[in-house]
């Protein structure tokens, strides 16, 4: 099973990856989750991708390509795997079609979550994330509090407001995603695998993917 996630910033892609990924037992690959990574652990490529990050911007294409053909090749992707916040630009979009040629798989669903933008501010303001790289998991001081608050349910590290979760940061984006990701929903549409599903809660999009790919 091969799914792409596409939607704007605070969509929700991480949240119903992680429960597609708990239907399928497949991998989630998220490449921002990649690139905070490697920002943590003092990289080349964490050095290139902080500051585009950080201010909202898209990182250049040419670095995420050469983490994702890489990525995609790996033992565990053989499986399946599930796509979030890649591909992000119609560049990016053409390689990852050229890759799966290569490598003889074809995407099963390409789904596109869609959210009213109040909403979506709403969402990234109020959201913290586990400042343990390899954990980085996501709370919403609203919807989704720690039990403790400022501490990770699952590994005791302090969760933090991401630097690019200020307002500032937000609506810049949202700019990027309008400019730079939009468009590959025009570049989908008339594909057979792609669906759009709402996606105020995850149950719904979770829902549309069983049904398109017939479980
Ligand atoms: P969100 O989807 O909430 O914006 P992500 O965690 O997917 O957050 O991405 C955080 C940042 O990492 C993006 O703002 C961007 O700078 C960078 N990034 C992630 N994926 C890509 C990508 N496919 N292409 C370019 N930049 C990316």
């Amino acid at each position: 099973m091969r799914i792409i996630l596409l939607g704007t910033p605070g969509a929700g892609k991480g949240t119903v990856a992680e429960l597609l990924t708990e239907r399928f037992g497949i991998r989630q690959i998220s490449t921002g989750d990649i690139l905070r990574g490697a920002v943590t652990a003092g990289t080349n490529m964490g050095a290139t991708a902080e500051g585009y990050m950080k201010r909202g911007e898209l990182v250049p294409d040419t670095l995420i390509l050469e983490i994702m053909e890489k990525r995609l090749q790996e033992e565990d992707c053989k499986k399946g795997f599930i796509l979030d916040g890649f591909p992000r630009t119609i560049v990016q979009a053409e390689s990852l079609k050229k890759t799966l040629d290569k490598l003889g798989m074809k995407i099963d669903a390409i789904v596109n979550l869609e959210v009213p933008e109040d909403v979506i501010i709403r969402r990234l303001t109020s959201r913290r994330t586990c400042s343990n790289p390899k954990c980085q998991a996501i709370y919403n001081i609203f919807t989704k509090p720690s039990r403790k608050e400022g501490i990770c349910d699952k590994c005791g590290n302090p969760t933090i407001q991401r630097d690019d979760e200020t307002e500032e940061a937000i609506k810049q984006r949202l700019k990027t995603y309008a400019e730079k990701t939009a468009p590959l929903i025009e570049y989908y549409k008339h594909d057979p695998a792609f669906i759009t599903a709402p996606s105020l809660k995850p149950e719904p999009a979770i829902d549309a993917v069983m049904a398109r790919v017939g479980r």
